[in-house]
């Protein structure tokens, strides 16, 4: 077998043919015809001048192959073809655990009700690239605690370099860790689930790594696994996984994120992915994000420090000395003009991530907020989510 490559792709379905991708590229790789604009393997050095300039984001597509896919047929795609498993899923065993995977995130984002359905203007993620027969090996590249020392809540901010293995991520999808060890039944122990919470290009643009947000769990095999790693230190990882809980690439959409804890991960990969792609982005993103006390808020410094015209914040907290304990549900209610407007715009997508129990209050938050604006909140959400506009990952 091929070593499997990266290759750079447009998606035709999103890309308006205005050839500012072409006209950027510094060494001719980008060419079209009169059907598509396309990306010629043999040149392409990924040196990313192209992606910032695309004002779709469809230059930002990325598949992993053992053949690149020629001019001629890139050039006859009326969409892009599916990520095929270039890792050795289909060995034995590895499509049950795939499945077990698959089931673990469609039960986390079983809050969102019925079929999860990604954005419309997203890009279409790869999927099961890695698995437990052939995970991909990265090394810890930073392990950084997030708060305070005087917390008694340990959330790291881990980097993971994966070299020269292709690994091609979007905001809001997952990764698996292979903890050490093995369970009562004496099999190895199965891969933990870790939003990913750097944008598409890497925790450093066009570096091939991401971040997570690891909170050291009591006894957890894996949380305290990776907590303790040094840099330099090796993880066994699998995924990328999730295909729904994905962002617009849509420069108008508006974002209403609602998170408790390491549930922001994601949401920290959106704002940044907002940042780096779409500094004209038209379409506002609101944050309502709880924790306990501010030193227990992951990325508490940095996230002040977004300017609100990118990033609207309510940081909330339910156990800080001194003030009534506020969830994000409460804040939301004292916001119900800015969430009225925002769910009456067919722009504006929900996302809600973190503790599985925050999802009742909110529900309600919203319920009581449409009835007051005059619509039914349950007719709202189930358009949304038929438009992929409603995501929900909760553990
Ligand atoms: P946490 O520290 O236990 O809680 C965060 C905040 O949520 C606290 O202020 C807590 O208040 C509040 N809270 C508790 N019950 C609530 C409710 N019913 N409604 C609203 N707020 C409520 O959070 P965590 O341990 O970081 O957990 C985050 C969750 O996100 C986990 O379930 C995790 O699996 C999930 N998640 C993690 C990732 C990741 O990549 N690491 C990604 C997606 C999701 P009190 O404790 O004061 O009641």
């Amino acid at each position: 077998m091929n070593k499997p490559l990266k290759q750079h792709l447009i998606d035709p379905e999103i890309c308006i043919r205005c050839y500012t991708c072409e006209m950027s590229c510094p060494i001719d790789a980008i060419t079209h015809d009169e059907n598509n604009v396309v990306v010629d393997a043999s040149k392409c050095n990924f040196c990313m001048d192209c992606i910032p300039v695309c004002p779709t984001g469809s230059i930002d597509e990325w598949r992993v192959v053992e053949k690149p896919y020629s001019l001629e047929e890139q050039y006859s795609w009326m969409e892009l073809p599916v990520q095929q498993d270039v890792g050795g899923a289909s060995e034995n065993g590895v499509e049950a655990l795939d499945d077990a995977m698959a089931q673990l995130l469609a039960e986390a984002h079983k809050g969102a009700g019925g079929k999860s359905r990604p954005p419309a203007s997203a890009s279409k993620p790869s999927v099961n690239l890695y698995n437990l027969a052939k995970p991909v090996v990265a090394k810890v590249q930073g392990n950084y605690r997030l708060t305070s020392e005087n917390s008694d809540t340990d959330v790291r901010h881990i980097i993971l370099d994966f070299g020269s293995h292709p690994f091609p991520v979007l905001e809001g999808q997952s990764i698996g860790v292979i903890p050490p060890g093995q369970d009562a039944n004496g099999q190895p122990l199965l891969p933990r689930l870790y939003s990913v919470s750097s944008p598409r290009d890497g925790e450093r643009p066009n570096y091939n790594n991401v971040s997570l947000t690891v909170k050291r769990e009591p006894n957890g095999a894996c949380s305290n696994f990776i907590c303790d790693r040094n840099i330099g230190d090796e993880l066994q990882v699998t995924g990328p996984f999730g295909a729904t809980f994905l962002m617009p690439n849509d420069p108008s959409a508006r974002l209403l994120m609602i998170c408790t804890g390491t549930g922001s991960a994601p949401f920290r990969a959106f704002t940044m992915r907002r940042q780096r792609a779409s500094a004209g982005a038209t379409g506002d993103m609101v944050m309502f994000f709880g924790a306990r006390t501010p030193d227990s808020l992951p990325y508490f410094g940095p996230l002040k420090k977004v300017p609100d015209r990118i990033l609207k914040k309510h940081l909330v907290f339910s156990r800080e000395p001194g003030q009534d304990k506020e969830y994000v549900q409460d804040r939301m209610r004292v916001e119900e003009a800015a969430i009225s407007d925002m769910i009456r715009d067919p722009r504006t997508h929900i996302y809600i991530c973190g503790l599985r129990g925050m999802e009742e209050g909110v529900e309600a938050t919203f319920g009581a907020i449409a009835e007051r604006a005059g619509l039914s909140w349950s007719t709202v959400r189930d358009a949304m989510r038929e438009d992929g506009r409603y995501h929900v990952e909760t553990y």
